[in-house]
């Protein structure tokens, strides 16, 4: 638990138009970022992690280290420079040499600052090998900062020049050996995303400058990209704009075209890395055969910053349950008023190590800045976008006390529920657990229907997870996640009501109930239903475009 007036966040104000380190502000993670003092550019590209982007970045290279060591990768470091000749070797500092940052030593040897390290894990393979096929195949990986020379950094973190990635090197006897590690990589990447809410999503891709034969590129849709994607507005295609693309190839609906941010890469390289180093495998009696290699990686740095820009608002932050700085924040009572006099500082703190036990340990934040009023506070939180708040206010000093609970929506916050102590500790245990459903349709993966009466009705669009539903029976309003199955909707794009055959409130109520549809006879499972307390989500319906 920790105190917010010891945070080390040096917080500014940008002027419109300024130009910070000879960099213009040109989208809001770059603003955003550094006006709540999360990062400080020190030189055009390079930046000074402060201790609240630090806790992202922890947060999310340990979900990226869980992913890896679960499909059976090991982790090891490989030197931040490597030799130049390397590079040479493999064509790569003719071919992308402006790019790479160098350094000479002493002795005049030459050195690139990695921004990727295909040529450093050859090498290993070809110095120790060559290896026999029986150990293959290998997965191995390693997160660790990266360098690459941008001729124009720009957008903040999106495009600076040194950045933690993730970097995972797959080492194989075939084609077929490869693919298969290729595929258990996606899914753990697909994992991944799931897990952080972000709408992303994998687009074939050319293999550029890193060769190989076969590659994909995920994007995460967001207005400041600079790569464009078309989408399909009725199937699940997605594709990179670089021709004309009207019509969808897959169900010849119409595509619409989006803005997106890549995060992550991954290739099947085959054997032009193996092959220029001489990394070879022996299977029994044959001579030695370049080893076939994929790689994959993911833009650690890049993430924190695109999730801002997927889910911040102009003015604030906005960040995924699984990686916000701290998840909880407790704004305590004004210094000098009622409730402050009868202990109320002493039961904020008393009330945080409790919320520490209910799945939030090392993620409650405690506001001592006693002398603010409450209402500057709750603003000064809203900007840091945390995605739960707890206000101990006037109504502390109600018989029972009363606390105010807020959850982050995409922008502002839920209007407050008011609950005992014991209501508080369950609803924060909950979230805990579930995740923040206002913040999953900030990253436009549920959808909210609202009020629709007694009679269930649900409506869905395409790329959406599910829905948020809301029913109202006698007791007062029930809200339901919905899960939609994959594929087109009998609507497409257009939001169209189907009909829930015989899904009446009670069997809806029950969890992971499965309501078929009677207008495209599939069938949704209920996710979650949350009875009590009723969440009001009024306006959260304007979020979706
Ligand atoms: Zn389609």
């Amino acid at each position: 638990m920790r105190y917010l007036s010891q945070i080390f966040q040096p917080v500014i104000t940008i002027p419109r138009d300024a130009i910070i380190k000879n960099t213009e502000i040109t989208c809001k993670s770059q603003k955003l970022l550094l006006e709540c003092g999360l990062v400080r550019p020190t030189s055009a590209g390079f930046f000074t992690i402060l201790p609240l982007a630090r806790r992202v970045l922890n947060k999310l290279e340990t979900l990226v280290h869980h992913c890896m060591e679960e499909i059976g990768a090991q982790r090891m470091s490989l030197p931040s420079l490597t030799a130049a000749k390397l590079w040479e070797k493999t064509g790569r500092l003719q071919d992308i040499g402006v790019e790479l940052l160098k350094v000479e030593d002493r002795h005049g040897k030459k050195y690139v600052l990695s921004p990727t390290h295909e040529e450093a894990m050859a090498d290993l393979l070809a110095d120790i090998g060559p290896l026999s096929y029986k150990q293959l195949p290998l997965l191995l990986y390693q997160i660790s900062n990266k360098f690459r020379d941008e001729p124009r950094p720009k957008h903040g973190l999106l495009r600076s020049r040194e950045f933690s990635m993730l970097d995972a090197y797959g080492a194989h006897t075939t084609h077929a050996c490869a693919s298969e590690t290729y595929d258990r990589v996606t899914n753990t990447y697909r994992k991944l995303f799931d897990t952080l809410q972000l709408p992303i999503h994998r687009v074939a891709a050319p293999s550029g400058a890193m060769g190989g034969t076969l590659s994909h590129e995920w994007q995460l849709t967001a207005d400041t990209g600079e790569d464009i994607l078309d989408m399909c507005l009725k199937c699940d295609r997605v594709v990179r704009a670089e021709t004309v693309n009207d019509v969808c190839d897959k169900c010849a609906s119409e595509m619409k075209r989006v803005n997106s941010i890549e995060v992550g890469h991954t290739f099947v390289l085959g054997e032009r890395y193996s092959a220029a180093l001489g990394a070879h495998y022996t299977a029994r009696e044959t001579t030695p055969t370049p080893i076939y290699m994929s790689c994959y990686g993911i833009g650690i740095t890049r993430l924190l910053a695109a999730s801002v820009e997927a889910l911040g608002n102009d003015k604030a932050l906005r960040w995924p349950d699984a990686i916000a700085p701290y998840r909880l924040l407790i704004i305590g009572p004004k210094e000098g008023s009622k409730e402050w006099s009868i202990g109320g500082w002493e039961e904020v703190q008393r009330l945080g190590q409790e919320l520490e036990q209910v799945g939030l340990a090392g993620d409650v934040l405690l506001d001592d800045k006693h002398t603010h009023t409450i209402g500057r506070r709750m603003k000064a939180a809203d900007r840091m976008g945390y995605p739960i708040i707890v206000v101990c206010g006037r109504s502390t000093t109600e018989n029972p006390p009363k606390y105010e609970l807020y959850t982050s929506k995409a922008v502002g916050y839920t209007a407050p529920i008011l609950l005992t102590r014991t209501e508080l500790i369950t609803e924060v245990a909950r979230i805990a657990r579930n995740g923040n459903i206002d913040i999953q349709l900030a990253s436009k993966r549920l959808y909210v229907l609202g009020f629709h009466g007694f009679s269930p009705t649900i409506s869905y669009r395409t790329g959406f997870r599910g829905f948020y539903y809301q029913c109202r029976n006698k007791s007062g309003m029930s809200n339901y996640v919905v899960e939609a199955p994959a594929g087109p909707g009998p609507g497409g794009a257009r939001i169209s009501p189907v009909n829930i055959e015989n899904a009446s409130y009670s069997v809806l109520k029950r969890y992971n109930d499965i309501v078929k549809s009677k207008e495209d006879k599939r069938e949704y499972r209920i996710l979650e239903t949350v009875v009590d307390p009723v969440h009001e989500l009024a306006g959260s319906t304007g979020e979706i475009p």
